[in-house]
């Protein structure tokens, strides 16, 4: 049997899902297509549709359609629904079901690069950003019982929401500059850095002590002007291009029940983005 495979969204011509996911069809030993769906707003229903009709065993989305494809779908499992975005979605005997992979790649990248953390929840982390991907690491964290999580966000409404179910400091980007010291595990979650603005960054680590791991979920540029910073600083590093991977790991392991080895996809990928 082929598996049909894919991916939604626009512009996504330069995505590396299908590198990606190429992979883990052939480490899984299965025959299968992922094919790029790049459509424009108007075409999103119909292209569901006829994936629905032609038996596609699952697919990703992407930007701009993480939200949209929501009302498109037959059904939300509870992580979807509670972040609100859709990155990969499960065709179960014709019904067409939205999850988020986002939280748990993250939590498993983060911890096959820092064991020692599973043993350790009473760590201070600090998330900047209140946006999906934040959402889905929050919840990820704080379902792995992480205790202490402060949340710090442009807009400070957004962070309350973010949290509003648990006790979490809520803080502006200036106080959680001002704060740095306390926190052991810091996690940049916002567009701030990103290609083509690579000079940026949400927040000076000058007040970070330097056993602290600075994660930034950006992996284009792989190296952040946050992480370069924080290397020079003698912080701990963990990249973006590694939740890519993990969360693409257990999207994989939803549409067919087994997780893929990653092999050495991570120093590969690592490589590819450093150009
Ligand atoms: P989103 O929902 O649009 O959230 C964006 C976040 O960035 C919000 O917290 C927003 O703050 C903040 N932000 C944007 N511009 C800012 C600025 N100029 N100054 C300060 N804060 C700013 O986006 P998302 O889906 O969470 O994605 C965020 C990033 O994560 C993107 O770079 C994306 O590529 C990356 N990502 C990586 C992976 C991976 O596998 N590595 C997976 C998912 C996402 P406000 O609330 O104030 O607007």
């Amino acid at each position: 049997m082929t598996y049909k495979l894919g991916l939604i969204g626009y512009p996504i011509k330069h995505s590396l899902s299908p590198w990606i996911h190429k992979q883990f069809l052939e480490v899984a030993n299965l025959q299968g297509n992922y094919s790029i769906f790049e459509v424009r707003e108007v075409e999103l229903t119909e292209l569901v549709q006829t994936i629905k009709e032609k038996s596609v065993t699952g697919f990703n989305v992407t930007l701009p359609y993480k939200q949209k494809i929501i009302p498109l779908l037959d059904d939300l499992d509870p992580s979807a629904k509670h972040i609100g975005a859709v990155n990969t979605v499960l065709n179960k005997e014709g019904r067409l079901v939205g999850f988020n992979t986002d939280g748990i790649g993250y939590l498993r990248s983060l911890e096959q690069s820092f064991p020692d953390l599973t043993n350790n929840k009473q760590v201070n982390i600090l998330i900047i950003g209140a946006g999906g991907a934040a959402r889905g690491i929050y919840n990820a964290l704080h379902q792995a019982g992480y205790t202490s999580i402060a949340i710090a966000n442009r807009t400070i409404e957004k962070a309350k929401e973010l949290s509003r179910h648990s006790e979490s400091a809520i803080l502006t980007l200036d106080q959680a500059e001002e704060n740095l010291a306390i926190f052991d595990l810091i996690i940049q979650t916002t567009n701030v850095g990103m290609k083509p603005n690579q000079g940026d960054s949400p927040i000076k680590l000058d007040g970070m002590k330097s056993s602290t791991i600075v994660s930034d979920i950006i992996y284009q540029p792989i190296w952040t002007t946050l992480l370069q910073d924080a290397k020079m600083k003698g912080a701990q590093i963990h990249h973006g291009h590694s939740m890519l991977l993990y969360q693409a790991q257990y999207a994989f392991e939803i549409w067919f029940g087994v997780t893929p080895s990653l092999r050495n996809m991570n120093s590969q990928l690592k490589r590819i983005l450093e150009g």
